[in-house]
């Protein structure tokens, strides 16, 4: 795949009126084939090799948030970056999430191409699937570049998408408590 993808971005080069093999450029098609796969490896992943087991018994019910969990997703309708903050809580039920897993979870869903709203919702029904809990909310706040290096070149806006599962969407009080939590 990383020859196919080396060859198309030369193409890409030179359909744009480059120059392939001017110092600069020479090894820059395999670079960004080396990049792009890195951005899209989440396409390689799926969730039990990321979870890996790390799903622990615990008797706690009170809400469990993780803020600030940065990421890097490409938007599917330009691939152009969109970057941001995740946060996440969930109502656990018997059953608690390593730490380092959200932000595994988030970045196998991230590097995809994605829209933010599809994004915001896979986490959450990821780790709904996965903790089994009782609610789960999934905030996200994001800053696409396409709209800020094209189109209409809003510069300072962002986007906030939101699902809420269960416990977290039924109750007021605990929504409010999770938006207090981080914040908002
Ligand atoms: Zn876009």
């Amino acid at each position: 795949m990383s020859e196919d993808l080396t060859q198309h971005y030369s193409q890409i080069l030179s359909i744009l009126g480059e120059d392939t093999q001017r110092g600069g450029l020479v090894d820059t098609p395999k670079r960004a084939a080396k990049a792009m796969q890195f951005l899209t490896d989440g396409y390689e992943k799926n969730l039990d090799d990321v979870v890996n087991g790390a799903i622990f018994e615990a008797d706690t019910d009170e809400m469990v948030v993780i803020q600030n969990i940065e990421y890097y997703s490409l938007c599917e309708h330009h691939i152009l970056p969109f970057i941001g903050q995740c946060h996440i809580a969930y109502l656990p039920k018997g059953k608690v999430l390593g730490l380092s897993k959200f932000a595994r979870i988030v970045d196998m869903y991230a590097r995809r191409l994605q829209i933010q709203e599809g994004l915001t919702k896979q986490i959450a029904d990821a780790i709904q699937e996965v903790t089994g809990a009782a609610g789960v909310g999934v905030i996200m706040e994001g800053k696409h570049m396409c709209m800020m290096m094209r189109g209409v070149q809003k510069q300072n806006s962002s986007m906030v998408t939101s699902v809420m599962l269960g416990g977290m969407r039924n109750s007021d009080a605990t929504r409010n408590e999770f938006l207090r939590l981080i914040g908002k």
